[in-house]
């Protein structure tokens, strides 16, 4: 239920608020108001203040404030978020960590500690340059932070061989709803001291607690990676394929799926084709890293299944050439636009078991549907990524978009799969949380965050209240990101 604070009560307390941390920490111009209303959603709630705190102990300040008054505060990193998850949909006040942004590595134990606004490409240069590797690596981390990665349970390319941000978190400080300091765990890899509310809140997509800083662990960088692209006859046998690649204990660093209409977008916006006189077939790019020694049986093993199972395979003979293919990966999302101006990027996953099926059941919903759905994604960790293609302007399409979306939801379920893998529920996926779980699993969930946040007052009106995405107020603007 929204959080019923008068506007008197709100413009007094943002007046003590500023007072308390000066005007450098709390806006209210209508540029930043503007600027945090939205997040790659597109859905946009003006918040009536904009609070960025440069020292730790302010974000304890705004919370306790907004916990005795009752004010909604949204947390907020870089706003990359594709779910609606950093709108401030109730008002409010928008806690903005850009400006908590070290990064220290301690190379000798191999960890990274970071505060919550660093972002995520930042954090893996650092590392790199210590020799370590930070493998979680969502396509945003160029610009998304640490804090929304571990909001959110970021995962990436890397997914299938090292795991996601939830694997390498090892401690977390931040506060509580209140507005209370905690630390869950320190910088020892092992603790076993009492409940773990450190993984509570990762993936709490901020409605738990607000992360100030983290402790990441890191692993040696492989000094060795190679790549090969291999097509396959139609998405079914690419799925067949993966399913033997994965079976023969083969595992890659990095393994992703494009089908055919990816392909194709990718190779019209390169103006290429990756293939010669392969037109539209779908395709499995693949890296193996590791010591040279590990590389040179794995090497053996992958070609020997391309061999078997692809009805073409290239191989990348130096870091350019990888680049190269790796470039076609990249190009493929933005290039769908090509299909349509409007794409609901769903991050469903489908157990190993399923990919057949699911391949078979893809095929007829845009046959049924009449849309363009380019489907690429991790094909270690059975997250694929289903863009459901439409134009905005043609009311057939939106209707069909929203069938589809909703039709999808219920497949994976059924084949025990999940609604997300990696983006969330914030607003968007609210309507579907309740295919995924139980009443009583709703329940358990509630419980959690009625114990830690009494007041309702963080990221409130996300995950449990059924939101009507379809008919919330949009901005019509253009991100960066837009056009990698
Ligand atoms: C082009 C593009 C590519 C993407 N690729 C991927 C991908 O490959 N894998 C993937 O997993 N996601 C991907 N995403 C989604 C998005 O980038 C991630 O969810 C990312 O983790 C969000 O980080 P952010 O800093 O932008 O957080 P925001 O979008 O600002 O916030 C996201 C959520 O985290 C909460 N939050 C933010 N900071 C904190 C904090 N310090 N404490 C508590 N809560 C906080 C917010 O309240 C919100 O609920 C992509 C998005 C885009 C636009």
């Amino acid at each position: 239920m929204p959080n019923k604070v008068s506007a008197r009560v709100l413009n007094s307390a943002t007046e003590v608020l500023r007072k308390k941390l000066g005007a450098k920490v709390v806006h209210t111009d209508a540029a930043m108001l503007e600027a945090a209303s939205y997040d790659s959603s597109r859905i946009s709630v003006r918040p009536a203040a904009v609070v960025r705190p440069t020292k730790r102990a302010q974000i304890g300040v705004v919370l306790e404030l907004a916990n005795k008054h009752g004010i909604p505060v949204t947390p907020r990193g870089r706003g990359t978020t594709l779910m609606g998850s950093a709108v401030p949909i109730q008002g409010g006040w928008v806690l903005d960590l850009l400006a908590l942004d070290k990064i220290e590595i301690d190379a000798e134990a191999g960890l990274a500690h970071v505060q919550a606004g660093a972002k995520v490409g930042d954090v893996q240069r650092a590392a790199a340059a210590a020799g370590w590797f930070y493998p979680p690596d969502p396509s945003s981390k160029e610009y998304s932070t640490i804090g929304g990665n571990i909001a959110c349970n970021a995962g990436g390319m890397h997914g299938g061989k090292y795991g996601v941000t939830r694997d390498f978190v090892v401690a977390l400080k931040g506060y509580l709803p209140t507005g209370e300091f905690v630390e869950w765990g320190t910088a020892t890899r092992k603790f076993a001291a009492g409940f773990n509310l450190r993984d509570l809140w990762i993936g709490s997509e901020g409605m738990l607690g607000v992360v100030s800083d983290a402790v990441l662990r890191l692993i040696p960088a492989p000094a060795a990676r190679w790549t090969l692209l291999t097509s396959f006859a139609d998405e079914v046998s690419a799925f067949r394929a993966a399913r033997a690649l994965f079976g023969a204990r083969v595992q890659p660093a990095i393994c992703e799926f494009l089908d055919r209409y990816s392909v194709e977008c990718a190779e019209r916006a390169m103006r290429t084709t990756i293939f010669p006189g392969q037109p539209g077939k779908p395709v499995i790019l693949l890296e193996l890293a590791g010591s040279e020694a590990e590389l040179a049986d794995a090497k053996q093993a992958v070609l020997a299944w391309a061999r078997a199972h692809a009805v073409g395979h290239r191989e990348a003979k130096t870091r350019e050439e990888a680049e190269s293919l790796w470039a076609v990966r990249r190009k493929c999302s933005g290039a769908m636009f090509q299909m349509g101006d409007a794409k609901l990027n769903e991050d469903i996953t489908v157990p190993l078991g399923a990919y057949e099926e699911f391949a078979v059941w893809l095929e007829q919903l845009r046959v049924k549907s009449r849309l363009a759905i380019p489907t690429f994604g991790h094909l270690a960790d059975g997250n694929l990524h289903v863009n459901i293609m439409y134009h905005k302007a043609a009311p057939r399409e939106c209707r069909a978009a929203e069938r589809a979306v909703l039709a999808l939801m219920k497949k994976v379920v059924a084949l025990g799969g999940a609604i997300s893998g990696e983006h969330g529920i914030g607003l968007a996926k609210t309507p579907f949380l309740r295919m995924q779980h139980s009443p009583a699993q709703v329940r358990a969930m509630r419980a959690v965050k009625d114990a830690l946040d009494p007041r309702g007052i963080l990221n409130p009106g996300k995950m449990f209240d059924v939101f009507e995405v379809w008919k919330a107020p949009r901005v019509a603007v253009s991100f960066p990101w837009d056009h990698k």
